[in-house]
């Protein structure tokens, strides 16, 4: 060990100590503090057991706002960052079926913003874009640096899976997923937010999900990260705004990573898809054309589908990333298909997004364990919708794939809901800021 790698061990060990201390009494860490931590966590100068202690005790006494910043500042800054001040991105908390990247990013591209986006894969119930994107054959999620920026400025739209970036938070977040610290507001808000500034695109719509296919279960829950989100951005200089919407069913009809790309490239084409992706999409890419500050664009999105635009920008943007753009107009699911009847008539007062995510899981559409094999043609398509009246043995889902078949099934009878009175569906979206 070198005299100066000798001093940086120290350095790291008092910091984490003091850290520590500090912390599980309730007292403030101050910035520099907060630095030497995750500089010398990523450098591996500081063990899992101790950063192990300091996060149980951040989760036990909470952060103030100034620490919740410097802590995201800090792991913003841990690795490589990009810079695409004139891009505009969409982050999703997560959820089943939700399909609005698909859809509302071509569309805003297709208006004249340009999308650099960097994003990951599912794991359990929550779908990943990446995952989405791959089950067109030949897409490729993986271009280099110079080649990602030349096709944000050729086409205006790129996604590439996040690789190294903020590389504290990647090694802390799967600390914070095998030591209960996970559901911990400024952690939560400060691992998503530093992804995002070292992605550095400069204007940010977050769609915080709330409900029981959610991360965050109620309004009040969703409210408060939306407003952490917000905050930290604006004050790490990107231009942001949040919507909360609903996850307590899932959103639109597919879920699956084939089956949401199917209905993604229908919702594109401008041809009929069920009215909470509808909205949805539209509300998010209006909201992003207003935060770039591009005028009319109600009628800007309108026109984007009606004219064919926004489909023929998505077609341009995996044809760029590898793919066979016919490939479509059909693109391969599971031959293996059943359908669930209804068990009595009624209204649909619930087709619970828990439930018909965990019956995607089984049927292969995602991972339990990060290196699971999912199979991406799989997956569930809900046939019907809360408020929506049925009948006796009336198909209510389709299940495509083989494993856990049988299983499946029975999630989604669980999860299905029904009411003798009839039922207002749910607002998609709760609430904006
Ligand atoms: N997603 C993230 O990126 N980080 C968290 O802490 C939780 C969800």
């Amino acid at each position: 060990m070198s005299a100066t790698e000798g001093r940086d061990r120290m350095r790291s060990g008092n910091a984490i100590l003091e850290a520590i201390e500090t912390k599980k009494f309730g007292g403030e860490l101050s910035e520099d503090l907060i630095l030497d931590v995750v500089e010398g966590y990523t450098a591996g100068e500081v063990p899992d057991y101790q950063m192990a202690s300091l996060l149980m005790a951040i989760f036990i006494q909470g952060m103030g706002y100034g620490e919740t910043l410097a802590l995201t500042r800090a792991m913003a800054e841990s690795g490589e960052t990009y810079s695409f001040p004139e891009c505009v991105d969409k982050h999703s908390t997560g959820g089943v079926g939700d399909k609005v990247s698909l859809t509302a990013l071509p569309i805003v591209a297709a208006c004249g913003a340009p999308v650099a986006k960097l994003s990951g894969r599912g794991l359990g119930t929550t779908g990943g874009t990446i995952d989405k994107l791959e089950s067109i054959p030949g897409f490729s999620s993986y271009l280099s640096e110079e080649q990602f920026r030349r096709q944000v400025r050729e086409i205006g739209l790129a996604i590439i899976e996040a690789g190294d970036l903020a590389p504290a938070d990647k090694e802390i977040y799967a600390l914070r997923d095998t030591t209960g610290t996970v559901d911990s507001l400024p952690l939560i808000g400060s691992s998503i937010v530093s992804k995002k500034v070292a992605t550095g695109a400069g204007y940010l719509l977050y769609d915080v999900k709330r409900g029981s296919g959610a991360f965050m279960k109620t309004t009040d829950e969703a409210h408060k990260l939306a407003e952490l989100l917000v905050r930290l951005s604006e004050d790490l200089g990107i231009r942001a705004s949040a919507l909360i919407t609903d996850m307590d069913n899932p959103l639109g009809s597919a879920v699956g990573n084939a089956l949401e790309v199917r209905e993604s490239v229908r919702l594109l084409k401008n041809a009929p898809v069920p009215e909470d992706l509808a909205g949805e999409a539209n509300r998010v890419s209006i909201r992003l054309l207003e935060l770039k500050g591009i005028p009319e664009a109600e009628t800007a999105v309108e026109s984007a589908l009606a004219s064919g635009a926004a489909y023929e920008k998505f077609r341009e943007f995996v044809v760029a990333q590898g793919a066979d753009a016919g490939a479509l107009e059909n693109l391969p699911v599971s031959a293996e298909v059943r359908e669930i009847g209804a068990p009595r008539g009624g209204y649909v007062a619930h087709f619970g997004a828990s439930g018909i995510g965990r019956a995607a899981l089984a049927l292969g559409a995602g991972r339990e364990q990060k290196s699971d094999r999912i199979d991406p043609g799989s997956g569930v398509e809900v046939l019907v919708k809360p408020g929506d009246r049925i009948e006796e043995g009336q198909p209510v889902a389709r299940l495509y794939g083989e494993r856990e078949a049988e299983h499946a099934g029975r999630l989604v009878l669980e999860a299905l809901e029904i009411s003798g009175e009839p039922v207002e569906p749910p607002p998609a979206i709760l609430d904006s800021l």
